[in-house]
């Protein structure tokens, strides 16, 4: 019989309370802050480059959601290196909507549990400001659900991005004071952050409560003509819930889709490869359906 005396079993420590506060507060707060700016926007100096550069940072935000967030570390929707992947999400980032690996896995919960319990917001099952905002608001929800990130945990520049998120957004602000001054970084990179910031939001209320269904997929998205345009392509939300692993979510002509247009041309120059595409089946059902 042996004389030797296992070792304790040592478990990790869960996190204290004040530990989650602080994770928590600054996970959000950065996000809800942007909007702050619009009190600010009376003592900065407005410029003819004062809606251009917003809207640059809108654009520039929101196709780092789109292309990057949502679909490629969401839903794979092609392939890419090592290098640009990291790039794509250090612009998405500079979004402020959290890191990529936290926002892949809640969206990744979206569509496993779309408009059931286990929805992280669904208008459907708690209301539209829930779907819309108050969501994010739980410490639970911050956590994120990283068991399902499994295929991008494995690269640690993205676990390591992932805690630090604010630092391409940090990096945002310096350039924006640095070319334009406080003009730059009130209607610049705040206010155009925000705005981007809303566009998502209201892919997960809006794009689920109003707009035509042209395909049953059993939950309630829809295609809102509005957030079709302004989010880039991601409010063809019924569509992208017909495919979701599609990088082209406009299926008919008239249903733009500008990231799905930046895909391929980053396709073109070598720079991602395997884009996937809707099945034919579902692109003739969107046709059928708007006879
Ligand atoms: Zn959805
Ligand atoms: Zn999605």
């Amino acid at each position: 019989m042996s004389s030797e005396v296992a070792a304790p079993v040592v478990l990790p420590r869960a996190p204290s309370v004040t530990f989650e506060r602080i994770r928590h507060a600054l996970t959000v707060a950065p996000g809800i802050a942007v909007h702050f700016a619009v009190f600010a926007v009376p003592f900065v100096e407005f410029t003819v480059w004062s809606i251009p550069a917003m809207l640059f940072t809108a654009y520039l935000t929101g196709l780092g959601v789109s292309v990057g967030y949502h679909r490629y570390f969401s839903h794979r929707s092609y392939k890419t290196s090592r290098v640009f992947q990291f790039l794509i999400a250090c612009v998405g980032c500079a979004s402020l909507q959290n890191g990529p690996l936290w926002w892949a896995s809640t969206h990744r919960k979206h569509h496993a549990h779309s408009d059931e319990e286990g929805d992280p917001h669904s208008p459907v099952l708690h209301g539209f400001w829930h779907s819309h905002i108050g969501w994010m608001m739980s410490r639970k929800t911050t956590q994120g659900d990283y068991a399902r990130m499994k295929d991008f945990t494995v690269y640690p520049e993205l676990v390591w991005l992932n805690r630090l998120f604010m630092l391409p957004a940090l990096a945002c602000i310096v350039a924006a004071y640095g070319l334009m001054g406080w003009n730059g970084v009130v209607w610049g990179y705040c206010l155009g952050t925000a705005l981007a910031f809303q566009v998502t939001l209201a892919i997960g209320s809006i794009g689920h409560l109003w707009g035509p269904q042209p395909f049953d997929n059993g939950d309630s998205s829809r295609n809102n003509l509005i957030l079709g345009i302004v989010a880039l392509g991601d409010g063809w939300h019924n569509n992208h819930h017909r495919a979701p692993s599609s990088a082209q979510q406009g299926f008919r002509q008239n249903e733009s889709d500008l990231s799905f247009n930046i895909i391929r041309g980053f396709e073109r120059l070598g720079l991602v490869w395997d884009v996937k595409l809707p099945p034919a089946a579902a692109l003739q059902e969107a046709n059928a359906a708007a006879r």
